[in-house]
């Protein structure tokens, strides 16, 4: 059985985990909860887009078994007070940005696979930090069943696909661009031989100031824990975050030196 886990306003990346679940499991079964306790005060919450019935749509065309549409109460009922510190995995970067956000993540996503309990969950490796808290959490509380990370689906000209892009103006969705883009110009660079993390560091942040509002971090992390490295070696990962206007992005790129 396959769970995966969403906040609704449902696109292709979340019906590639989706299909990939139906591909490996019997049943597959999607979660859709707006959880409130990984957004902070002034944070996109309220703005986030809904679009229940498309999203059951795409689930029903994908061949989903069952959808969970929990309401907020019945996760978080009368008295609920109980909840996950996260691993170290979660301190830096996205931790450090939205300091109680994978605190609400972690709590959430181990009540799902209680609620809901299967062999294999899904993630997307759009949320890399995401996905690695997840694993770490699963690994040090010996829950029993397997991660899947699923790679990043991104529209034709590279921009990764997020339910956040609905509010990019045209300007700012070609703006937008630079994430990918920043990517792109450091994995030529270390194609050419650069294995200073230090300079790339600058090539990205560089890249993204000509195009985005604020950048929040733009650095290279070793894969499995995010801790930093001084030059790029084994698995390593790029990871961006970017404001465009009020809309907060995030990318990364996976690579092996
Ligand atoms: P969300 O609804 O944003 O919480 O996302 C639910 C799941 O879909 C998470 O595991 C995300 O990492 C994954 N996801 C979101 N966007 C993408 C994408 N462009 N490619 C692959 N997975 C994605």
């Amino acid at each position: 059985m396959g769970l995966v886990p969403t906040m609704g306003a449902l696109h292709a990346g979340h019906g590639s985990l989706m299909s990939a679940s139906v591909k490996q499991c019997d049943a597959t079964f999607a979660t859709i909860f707006l959880n409130p306790t990984q957004f902070a005060a002034g944070e996109d919450l309220t703005r986030y887009p809904r679009t229940l019935d498309a999203d059951l749509d795409l689930c029903r065309s994908l061949g989903v078994t069952g959808v969970l549409v929990p309401g907020v109460d019945e996760v978080y009922p009368p008295g609920f007070s109980t909840s996950v510190k996260p691993p170290d995995v979660a301190t830096d970067l996205e931790g450090r940005c939205r300091p109680d956000h994978f605190g609400g993540v972690a709590t959430v996503v181990l009540k799902l696979f209680q609620m809901l309990p299967t062999t294999h969950a899904f993630f997307g490796r759009k949320d890399y930090q995401q996905w690695r808290v997840i694993e770490h959490m699963v690994r040090d509380l010996n829950i029993a069943l397997k991660i899947v990370g699923c790679r990043i689906i991104r529209d034709p000209d590279g921009l990764a696909l997020s339910s956040r892009n609905v509010f990019l103006s045209t300007d700012q969705r070609k703006r937008a661009l630079a994430l990918p883009g920043a990517l792109g110009l450091i994995s030529e660079a270390i194609k050419s031989g650069q294995t200073e993390v230090a300079a790339l560091e600058a090539m990205m942040k560089l890249r993204l100031d000509s195009d985005v509002d604020t950048v929040e971090y733009a650095v290279v992390r070793r894969a499995n824990d995010l801790g930093k490295i001084a030059f790029v070696e084994g698995d390593v990962v790029a990871l961006v975050a970017a404001r465009v206007g009020a809309t907060r992005l995030i990318d990364n790129m996976e690579m092996t030196c």
